[in-house]
């Protein structure tokens, strides 16, 4: 539609309050209401995506069909809205100078001199309409990353100021903020908040509506006087209380009537019927479990939970279909050692060894493949955990002493897992590698995979540079790892298999990134499966 109307959300008072998923579950409740929504980051920092990033740093780097590396928020859109995310999706800092820098390079700016108003600005402005002009949605929402007063947040703010001006009653900001509880008096406190919205005044934006996170229900004298004092309607004023489940924010934010008051605000219809039966299912499911398993999940980010933030998800989506509660015991791949092997997982029902870079915590991964694979215990090697189980099984089973990905080192006498031909002579580490979504073509028709998917063709997402050695591939189907699916274009393998084993599979790509509450991943779905009957 001609007439997008564009949501902000920003954040104040501290970071880590849940924009995205205050975004998401907004953008749910749109879209359960009959309108087509996406919602877009904007990341304040100077690096062009998060590829580069250390997990450590900055968490998961999520991918997109399109073969973006973005924040991993994009993986919540996703996972609420059932739609894939794209490039145009996240912004960051970095990408925005670039463009602006190469525009001026190339003589687009006519001598003038540069600056963050307005050339800055034009170029996010721009990025915002980019998805609002496509005509495919009626509502995009744009979170802005960091919180309000952070340096680097200040264009972004000024854009929508601007935006704003520009747009009308098309355009509206919603600002998350905190109401600590003081336990001393017992009191809900809402001064922070008073004062992040006189910051986001200053910088000339009235906010619309204004989502506050408490521990506490907010009653409505502190309503009224947040109204009062950061000049918003009384029913703008919605409280987000902590939960349990990220997925039932939705519903709470549907008993606080934010989408309604945000189509009345945008001027757009409020239509009664909203359709959120699939996922009211989905979260009874998730709420009674009738069956327990616990999964390790063996990595080498494993501190910061957020690394591994799609595998976890695709996790609980796994969990709720098979009406199984799965509690992650979360390993780090340092901590294995060949005498604690037992100690450390034999209390598990599943193995899944997580994707990484470098050779830290390798030795790890290897024993807990060697573990599962010995001791019929399922096991889902994702991307490096795929490379592992193979390397592993080269070392033990095919009995090639030293084999190794190239990766780890180079000069292994069986390069099992090799770097692909066009990656050689690659330099630049930013956007280089294998991204996005490749078609994989299931050639074995009696493979848990197979059965899993129920079909032949499946896409799904990758971010790779090395990948299984073919030289190797008939010594490893002789003895009992087989590719069961291939890239039907290039032959690379990209899903291998023990037949003789209870469910032993390994996947080149990442399918975590392809699970949402509407459509839990198959291969989640099939590994809780045959973890919690074993049971
Ligand atoms: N480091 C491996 C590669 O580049 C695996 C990457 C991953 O697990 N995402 O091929």
């Amino acid at each position: 539609m001609a007439d997008t109307r564009y949501i902000f959300v920003t954040g104040g008072v501290t970071s880590s309050l849940g924009k995205g998923i205050l975004a998401s579950s907004l953008a749910k409740l749109l879209q359960s209401r009959g309108y087509s929504v996406t919602i877009q980051k904007l990341d304040p920092y100077i690096n062009v995506d998060p590829g580069t990033l250390n997990p450590y740093e900055h968490g998961e780097c999520y991918v997109t069909e399109d073969g973006a590396e973005t924040d991993l928020d994009l993986g919540h859109y996703e996972r609420f809205l059932n739609e894939p995310t794209s490039q145009a999706n996240n912004v960051t800092t970095g990408r925005i100078y670039q463009s602006v820098i190469s525009k001026e390079r190339h003589g687009d700016y006519l001598g003038k001199t540069v600056q963050i108003i307005p050339h800055i600005t034009d170029e996010i402005k721009r990025r915002i309409k980019i998805l609002g002009s496509k005509g495919k949605y009626d509502i995009v929402v744009t979170e802005i990353g960091g919180t309000v007063g952070d340096i680097e947040s200040l264009p972004y703010i000024e854009s929508v100021r601007q935006l704003k001006r520009e747009l009308g009653s098309k355009a509206m900001v919603i600002h998350l903020t905190l109401v600590p509880y003081l336990a001393a008096t017992g009191e809900l406190k809402t001064k922070p908040t008073q004062h992040s919205v006189k910051l986001l005044l200053e910088a000339g934006v009235q906010p619309d509506i204004l989502v506050l996170r408490t521990e506490h229900d907010i009653d409505k004298s502190i309503r009224e006087k947040v109204a009062l004092f950061c000049n918003v309607d009384l029913d703008a004023v919605v409280q987000s209380v902590n939960v349990p489940t990220i997925y039932e924010v939705p519903l709470k934010m549907l008993d606080e009537k934010l989408d309604i008051t945000v189509l009345k605000k945008l001027g757009l219809d409020v239509n009664e019927k909203i359709d959120l039966g699939a996922w009211d299912k989905f979260l009874t499911r998730l709420k009674n479990p009738k069956h327990a398993v616990t999964v390790g999940l063996i990595g080498k980010y494993i501190e910061l939970h957020d690394a591994y933030k799609s595998i976890a998800e695709a996790l609980v989506h796994a969990g709720s279909e098979n009406l199984c509660e799965v509690e992650i015991e979360w390993i780090h791949s340092e901590t294995l050692q060949p005498d604690n092997l037992h100690e450390k997982l034999s209390g598990l029902n599943g193995i899944i060894v997580a994707p990484g870079f470098g050779h830290r915590g390798m030795n790890g991964k290897i024993l807990a493949a060697r573990y599962a694979r010995e001791n019929n215990v399922p096991y889902l090697g994702i991307c490096l955990g795929m490379q592992v189980a193979v390397i592993e099984f080269a070392r033990n089973v095919l009995n090639l002493k030293g084999a190794d990905s190239t990766e780890m080192n180079p000069k292994t006498p069986f390069p099992v897992i090799d770097l692909m031909e066009h990656q050689k002579g690659i330099t630049d580490y930013g956007g280089t590698m294998r991204l996005g979504a490749y078609e994989c073509r299931i050639i074995e028709k009696d493979s848990n995979v197979c059965k899993a998917y129920n079909k032949l063709t499946v896409y799904e997402r990758h971010r790779h540079r090395y990948e299984f050695n073919d030289t190797f591939r008939q010594q490893f189907t002789d003895a009992g790892m087989v590719p069961v699916g291939v890239n039907p274009e290039t032959d690379l393998v990209e899903i291998v298999e023990i037949p003789t084993h209870k469910w032993f599979v390994g996947v080149q790509f990442h399918p975590e990134y392809r699970s949402t509450v509407l459509n839990p991943h198959p291969l989640f779905v099939d590994f809780i499966k045959n973890s919690l009957v074993k049971k």
